[in-house]
């Protein structure tokens, strides 16, 4: 197969050597040819050093990162490749008992960088398979990747929600959400630890569920029993439900949008709960626990990410502190803070900091019980720790 090539500098070689699939631009010798200045975002390349020494296959795009590696062996990238890469993840999910389960039929089937698949990002809910492309690289493929999905016999569905996860105001905008196999009305109701939850792929925020919090969920259940609990960041009440299944004595659940409040209420009641003995609250949280005198047991803080990039880095770790420190003041004594950050700017080491600059402001001393990660459907290139972006921590507090 004859890909154009890019010629990588030979003094730009560490990172690729290590196998990190981005290269940036700054990297690329030829960037400036009239040949790589005419090829479309989306094509693959072949990736050389200055010797003409193959290093790997990758999606070219214009920007920053200049190409996304697919592979590091020269090969094609057609329909065979599709189906191996998918076939892999597949088979890994399957290992980690998470298809065909009895208590859980939605998972991740591709993370990205995760799955050695640099921008795309695959979730499973029942029979339908909810396809975000990240690169137009990936965006350019979804056509190969249904089939497959629907070759391996994984769903019968696939819709892709990629618009908004382009860059706007580009020739991505070519992509409409859609479906590309089937079709089917939403929302669903799909099962996850044996509960219930209704799921709208379409109009839901990411691909309509955050199943990331899969294992987390269970540790809260795990110590809900006869516990109050405050579940903030809510959206369908993911937590919420798990704390109630556990035998939580009742639960709030706050969240500042109104959807995502109508669907936890539409979700506690599908599964048996009382809505009016677990309040749900619009609200934004800061503002619920400024304003709030009530304290709970357990405190659920799993907000959004606040560093989009590192530049707003500063600002996201003072917003994590703020919240944190007040959410302090609403645990009793000997109570547990689940306390979540999904800012992929911000690491591990940057965040407790954080949290231990909160428990000195707000007189709490803390015990860390448990480091918690997203679950391993969704997991960590380990040559790619950038993947790791979910962090939390469950503390007990005096
Ligand atoms: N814990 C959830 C996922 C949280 S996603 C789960 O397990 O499913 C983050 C949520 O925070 C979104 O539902 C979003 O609507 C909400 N949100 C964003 N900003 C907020 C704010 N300032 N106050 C309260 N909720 C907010």
């Amino acid at each position: 197969m004859s890909y154009t090539k890019l010629i990588i500098s030979n003094k730009r070689l560490a990172s690729i050597n290590r196998k990190h699939p981005w290269i940036f631009s700054g990297a690329i010798l030829n960037l400036n040819d009239r040949q790589i200045k005419n090829l479309d975002s989306g094509e693959v390349v072949q990736l050389v050093d200055q010797n003409n020494k193959f290093l790997a296959i990758a999606h070219f795009a214009k920007g920053t990162i200049a190409a996304r590696v697919l592979t590091f062996k020269n090969e094609a990238i057609d329909d065979k490749f599709w189906n191996n890469k998918i076939k892999n993840a597949y088979d890994l999910r399957v290992r980690l008992k998470l298809v065909k389960a009895s208590e859980t039929n939605c998972y991740r089937l591709i993370h990205g960088e995760g799955d050695g698949l640099p921008g795309l990002i695959i979730d499973i809910y029942d029979n339908t398979a909810v396809i975000q492309a990240h690169s137009i690289g990936m965006a350019k493929s979804l056509d190969s990747i249904s089939k497959v999905i629907q070759d391996l016999k994984i769903c019968e569905i696939v819709y892709s929600k990629s618009k908004s996860t382009l860059h706007q105001g580009t020739e991505d905008d070519a992509f409409e959400d859609g479906y590309l196999i089937n079709k089917a009305l939403v929302p669903q109701t799909v099962k996850e630890g044996n509960l219930k939850f209704e799921v709208d792929w379409e109009k839901g925020q990411k691909t309509g569920f955050f199943i990331d919090q899969r294992v987390n969920r269970e540790l809260l259940k795990y110590y809900s029993k006869g516990k109050t609990v405050l579940n903030t960041f809510c959206y369908s009440g993911g937590f919420s439900l798990y704390a109630l299944n556990g035998g939580a004595t009742y639960v709030h659940s706050v969240d500042s949008s109104q959807r995502a409040i109508d669907s936890c209420i539409k979700n506690l009641s599908l599964n048996g709960f009382d809505a009016n003995k677990n309040a749900c609250i619009t609200s934004d949280t800061f503002k619920y626990l400024q304003n709030s005198n009530e304290k709970y047991d357990i405190i659920v803080l799993d907000p959004p990410a606040y560093a989009k990039n590192i530049k707003a880095k500063h600002r996201a770790t003072q917003a994590y502190k703020r919240l944190n420190i007040e959410a302090l003041k609403h645990l009793n004594k000997n109570g547990l803070l689940f306390t979540f950050s999904c800012s992929q700017a911000i690491h591990r080491q940057l965040f407790e900091d954080t949290i231990r600059a909160a428990a000195i402001e707000s007189g709490r001393n803390i015990q860390i019980l448990h480091h918690l990660s997203q679950g391993p459907d969704h997991p960590v290139n380990a040559f790619h720790p950038e993947g790791a972006y979910l962090k939390g921590l469950v503390l007990a507090v005096d």
